[in-house]
């Protein structure tokens, strides 16, 4: 079976993959040839993990999903959330977000917060979609080399290290994105 996963980001694939038997083959944009933007403008996670996953099903004729992930902070009401990517602009940079959201929390005592993947499988007109959510606390600073993203200023419950301090094998374990799979994983093997 090949499915076609709505990324570009070769690291999902490999890390999709390394879950997967060997008769379920993952392709992304890229592998296809498919280098046009989809433009995201869903209110919430799930909707933009649906908009992408739809759009390339109707384009390719076969399985596809999609995945879509937001930092939610319990304090600023969810936010950034859905906007995760570019919090402090279009721009879309990692480092300006991150500053933002420490400036944000600078005088807040509640500083729990949890990234949720959403993936949507898309299979001819039935649609299903996996939530993974990872619980945890924004830091007071930032710690860590490893990772992208928030991942320097995000500590998941019952751990020491942020996830830009732990090695990727002991993230992807515990991640929410590795819990969505799993559960894409779990429903693609019945
Ligand atoms: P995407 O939906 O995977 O593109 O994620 C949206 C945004 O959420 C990214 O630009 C990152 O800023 C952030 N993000 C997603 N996953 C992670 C993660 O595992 N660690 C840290 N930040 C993440």
């Amino acid at each position: 079976m090949t499915l076609l996963f709505a990324t570009h980001n070769p690291n999902k694939v490999k890390e999709i993959q390394n879950m997967l038997p060997d008769d379920i083959q993952v392709k992304s944009l890229t592998d296809i040839g498919f280098h046009e933007e989809i433009i995201e403008d869903g209110d919430t996670i799930e909707a933009n993990a649906a908009i992408k996953a739809t759009k390339v099903a109707e384009l390719f004729n076969l399985p596809c999903f999609a995945d879509d992930t937001g930092l939610e902070v319990e304090t600023l009401d969810g936010e950034p959330g859905v906007k995760s990517a570019r919090y402090a602009g279009e721009f879309k940079s990692d480092e300006a977000n991150k500053k933002k959201l420490l400036s944000k929390l600078s005088d807040k005592p509640d500083r729990s917060a949890r990234f949720k993947t959403v993936i949507v499988f898309k299979d001819a007109d039935k649609e299903y979609s996996f939530t993974g959510i990872c619980e945890g606390e924004i830091t007071l600073k930032e710690s860590g080399e490893g990772g992208f993203g928030y991942d320097p200023i995000f500590k998941p419950k019952g751990y020491s290290q942020t996830f830009a301090e732990m090695p990727a094998s002991e993230k992807n374990k515990i991640s929410h994105r590795s819990l969505a799979f799993q559960k894409l994983i779990a429903f693609l093997k019945t």
